[in-house]
């Protein structure tokens, strides 16, 4: 999606009443929850409804190699049918998140950038907003990665779906790499495309803009791919385009077990994943968009593997089942636990 955040959450008692929520082996953050919870509880700002927590941290185990996916942020918004379904009747997309029991006229998504601690990698998928994202309550990810046992020095590869502002702005800080011990896994298409100068004077001008800021100072360590290519051991990256024109998949396995981190392909659980043709306006190639949301999801789907999207509701893992022309969501509850 487009770097949009924070309407609403910007504010300071949502700052103000972060806390971490801890799961799984997140056992040294332990301390962390207990007094910043305890310190949201005394001002009350734990009753506050627009205080959603953040960042919150989710752990699991996939085989031998362990994830912990951070909230960088979340966004709330109005007129949901004019992101999803811009090519239905508004009533249609009304309706349909009205008999999934969610808010017809209001819109959260999330952002969820990942790690993936390989044992002999730590990889992070995506970078959330960065100091981009701070004035209005996202660009959480360093924060929840200490929260979880890790620092920003100890991420040896960052792999990037694709060069959006909510997935880049997390590259640089201060002016510098702020993973400076990491190289990097970009889409060769997608970087062609957004570095390119003839994007100028264009809607993807912004964009452009941003990945010379975010991108271009890191070239050097960079390792770009087409669909196919490895991304490190157990990782392989396929081209899914259509949200950009170069957006990537990427397919994870260790020890039989399976998940795909399906970035953008697929932004909302109800209104992208039963309704796969809706056209969404996020998406630059929207015929081609819905071909890959189909084409990653029937793999998802018929292989029963899971999958991590980036914006779906935190912690954004799950599983897709066939139902009416799309996919039901289903979100992992304990499967990787025992
Ligand atoms: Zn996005």
């Amino acid at each position: 999606m487009t770097p949009r955040v924070g309407s609403g959450y910007g504010n300071s008692n949502a700052n103000k009443a972060a806390h971490v929520f801890a799961a799984g082996f997140g056992l040294l953050a332990a301390p962390v929850i207990s007094r910043e919870k305890a310190a949201a509880a005394a001002t009350g700002e734990s009753n506050n409804m627009n205080a959603v927590p953040l960042p919150e941290i989710d752990q699991f185990k996939l085989g031998s190699y362990k994830f912990t996916v951070v909230r960088d942020g979340i966004n709330i918004s109005e007129k949901p049918y004019e992101t999803y379904g811009t090519n239905q009747d508004p009533e249609t997309v009304k309706a349909l998140l009205t008999a999934n029991f969610l808010p017809p006229d209001k819109i959260l998504s999330g952002y969820s950038p990942a790690l993936i601690d390989t044992g002999s990698d730590v990889i992070l998928v995506d970078t959330g907003f960065g100091a981009s994202g701070r004035a209005r309550g996202a660009g959480r990810l360093a924060e929840g990665l200490k929260a979880a046992g890790y620092s920003a020095d100890d991420v040896t590869l960052v792999a990037l779906t694709h060069l959006h502002g909510d997935h880049i702005g997390g590259l640089m800080e201060n002016g510098a790499a702020a993973f400076k011990n990491a190289r990097y896994v970009i889409g060769q298409a997608e970087y062609d495309f957004w570095s390119n100068k003839s994007r100028e004077g264009t809607p993807a001008e912004g964009g452009h803009k941003a990945v010379l800021a975010n991108v271009t100072p890191l070239v050097e360590k960079a390792t770009f791919i087409k669909d196919g290519d490895g991304v490190a051991a157990g990782m392989t990256a396929m081209l899914a385009a259509g949200h950009s024109p170069g957006h990537m998949v990427f397919h994870v396995e260790s020890e039989g077990k399976r998940l795909v981190l399906t970035g953008d392909t697929a932004n909302h659980y109800i209104l992208s994943l039963l309704r796969p043709n809706w056209e969404v306006r996020f998406d630059m190639d929207k015929a081609q968009a819905a071909a890959s949301r189909r084409k990653v999801f029937d793999m998802i789907a018929t292989d029963k593997i899971a999958f991590l999207g980036y914006h779906m509701p935190f912690p954004a893992v799950g599983f897709a089942e066939p139902q009416d022309g799309g996919y039901r969501f289903v979100p992992k509850t304990y499967q990787f636990d025992i």
